[in-house]
């Protein structure tokens, strides 16, 4: 099993010629409402990648929250340890103009009521084979997270974002940390990505910097390094796909698959994922994670 202790949130997305300016109001094009957030992405990406997952944090008591929880299961993620709290669910609102171009707020809602994995939580969390972290909740409650992850031996992997300081007390605790070039330029200051992982990999045991169309690059503190392609295909939305690779490669790693092979794994899930609108609506199956590799 694999326990991921995060954000839900539901993107509520307006799709318009141009962005507002203030004090402006423009007709927009198509709105969608599409369940998201760092953490219940991954959860849905190493679900549908074949693992069984736990997933740990917070909605609130509104209709957005019940529809995260739905489509969370529906995609085959445990929710019993989801919390239902009084007020309302994290949302993040999005713009996305005709160029492509976006402007998000995100309010963490439920999410930031999250103080720290509960005592159940914790005992998921040791049962699991990893734990996946990121941002989007209170840092205090992941640093607990992370803490609980390690005393009980169990595999740590840090997403970085969104990028904020990251205190020693987290990175002690972290095994593997995925941040992509942009968030590793950000936390270690590196000028290139070869240069940056050498840097993380002083704070942490294991490193990938994901490249976006040009792939991954993985190190670890016992010297190897390896640079994996991305597959080469049409992207028609890149949301999401660093969760996929993530919540992929989790799972290949919990099967015990080398580096490599797990690399190739995550590359090929995540390639999948940009062929595709939308979040978690463009998550692949383990089958067809299996078939584009064959
Ligand atoms: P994030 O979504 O967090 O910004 P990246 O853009 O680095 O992360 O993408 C994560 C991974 O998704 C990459 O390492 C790569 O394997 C895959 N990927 C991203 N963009 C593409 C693309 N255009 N074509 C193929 N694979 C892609």
């Amino acid at each position: 099993m694999i326990s991921v202790f995060g954000s839900a949130n539901m993107d509520l997305v307006a799709y318009v010629s141009q962005a507002p300016k203030r004090g402006e109001t423009v007709t927009g094009r198509a709105f969608r409402t599409i369940p998201g957030g760092k953490g219940a992405n991954q959860a849905i990406a190493a679900a549908r990648a074949g693992s069984v997952v736990a997933f740990l944090g917070a909605v609130g008591d509104d209709g957005f929250g019940g529809e995260m929880r739905t489509t969370m299961a529906e995609a085959g993620v445990e929710v019993e340890r989801l919390r239902q709290v009084p007020g309302p669910s994290g949302i993040a609102h999005i713009v996305v103009d005709d160029d492509g171009g976006n402007s998000i707020i995100v309010v963490p809602g439920a999410n930031g009521t999250v103080t720290g994995p509960t005592a159940d939580d914790v005992a998921v969390i040791a049962d699991s084979r990893a734990l996946l972290l990121q941002l989007e909740l209170p840092m205090d409650a992941v640093v607990a997270a992370a803490q609980a992850g390690q005393a009980a031996g169990v595999p740590v992997i840090l997403t970085p974002a969104p990028t904020q300081p990251l205190p020693d007390a987290l990175l002690d605790a972290v095994t593997l940390i995925v941040p992509n070039e942009h968030e590793a330029a950000d936390i270690t200051g590196a000028d290139s990505a070869d240069a940056a992982l050498d840097a993380l990999l002083e704070r942490v045991p294991e490193a990938v910097i994901t490249l976006g169309s040009e792939g991954a690059l993985y190190g670890s503190r016992s010297g190897e390094r390896l640079r994996v392609p991305a597959v080469r295909v049409k992207a028609v939305d890149t949301t999401a796909a660093g969760d996929t690779f993530v919540g992929a490669l989790a799972v290949a790693r919990t099967e015990g698959l080398p580096a490599a092979v797990a690399l190739r794994f995550a590359s090929a899930a995540a390639a999948l994922s940009v062929q595709r609108a939308g979040a978690s609506t463009s998550m692949p199956s383990r089958a067809e994670i299996d078939d584009s590799l064959d």
